[in-house]
């Protein structure tokens, strides 16, 4: 069990990767506090060690209501963001402020509200660890149609370094999860929204290496590594897991 002992909280735990990522880090044993925007998405998520609370990260007094109640933490996964189409040109500015504001702002206060939480623990167990979700498609490799996603998941990369740097002799570390593609609810609506969503699906599995979309369990096991203390000498690292696109 990789993450007996651990209390762990993750957002957007009600479906696609946070989800996985929750049952996952139960199953190896830790303390899990899953949270979601959404109750019913969190309704039928039981497994032992793990309680739910209902939490939308843009929310600062909903944030501050979960940190108090959550207490010393030696895990945090800050999972939650969005997806918004187009180009320079094609996006919105509100796309563009709401994919900041929740990509990147929303991180930002939840892990600010959580520090002393994770600082606490992190100086009685020696250890602790914040993963943050950003994305291959980020300062990592440019796609078409993801100007404000891409732009905003980058920055996730620069906090996600930033916060590695100035709380590594304090034994925290962070790191940022860099997945490709991945086969989740957002992602079948985005297909399904496209003009030919038998091709658009066609689209994304072409660009593949490996041949297939990866599924939310390819990414919970590097959830639990970057989580435990398996990965103890790792901070400030982009990690990616995206079946060799970006070889
Ligand atoms: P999803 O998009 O299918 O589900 C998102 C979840 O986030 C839902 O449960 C929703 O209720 C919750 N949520 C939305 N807004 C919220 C808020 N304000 N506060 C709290 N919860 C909120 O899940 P997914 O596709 O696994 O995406 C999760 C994360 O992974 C996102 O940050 C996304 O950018 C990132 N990501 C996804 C992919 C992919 O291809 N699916 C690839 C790389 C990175």
């Amino acid at each position: 069990m990789r993450l007996q002992g651990k209390r762990i909280l993750i957002t957007a735990a009600g479906q696609g990767i946070g989800r996985a990522s929750a049952l996952a880090c139960a199953a190896e044993g830790a303390e899990v506090i899953a949270t979601d925007r959404d109750p019913a998405l969190l309704a039928d998520l039981a497994a032992p060690g793990l309680r739910s609370m209902v939490l939308d990260v843009t929310d600062r007094a909903m944030i501050a209501r979960v940190a108090a109640e959550a207490g010393a933490l030696d895990g945090l996964f800050n999972c939650a963001g969005v997806v918004v189409n187009g180009s320079l040109q094609d996006c919105t500015e509100q796309d563009w402020d709401f994919s900041f504001r929740l990509n990147v702002d929303a991180m930002f206060h939840m892990t600010r509200a959580l520090m002393p939480g994770l600082l606490e623990a992190a100086e009685k167990n020696g250890a602790a660890s914040i993963l943050n979700m950003a994305s291959m498609c980020s300062s990592i490799k440019g796609f078409v149609n993801r100007c404000a996603y891409g732009s905003s998941k980058a920055a996730v990369i620069g906090l996600t370094k930033s916060i590695a740097a100035d709380y590594v002799k304090q034994g925290l570390r962070c790191n940022a999860l860099c997945p490709g593609t991945v086969d989740t609810p957002s992602l079948r609506g985005r297909i399904a929204s496209a003009a030919d969503p038998v091709q658009a699906e066609k689209d994304f599995i072409a660009r593949q290496p490996m041949g297939r979309l990866p599924t939310v369990e390819d990414m919970a096991p590097m959830v639990v590594y970057l989580l435990s203390d398996e990965s103890r000498f790792v901070t400030g690292q982009a990690v990616f897991v995206d079946g060799g696109v970006t070889i």
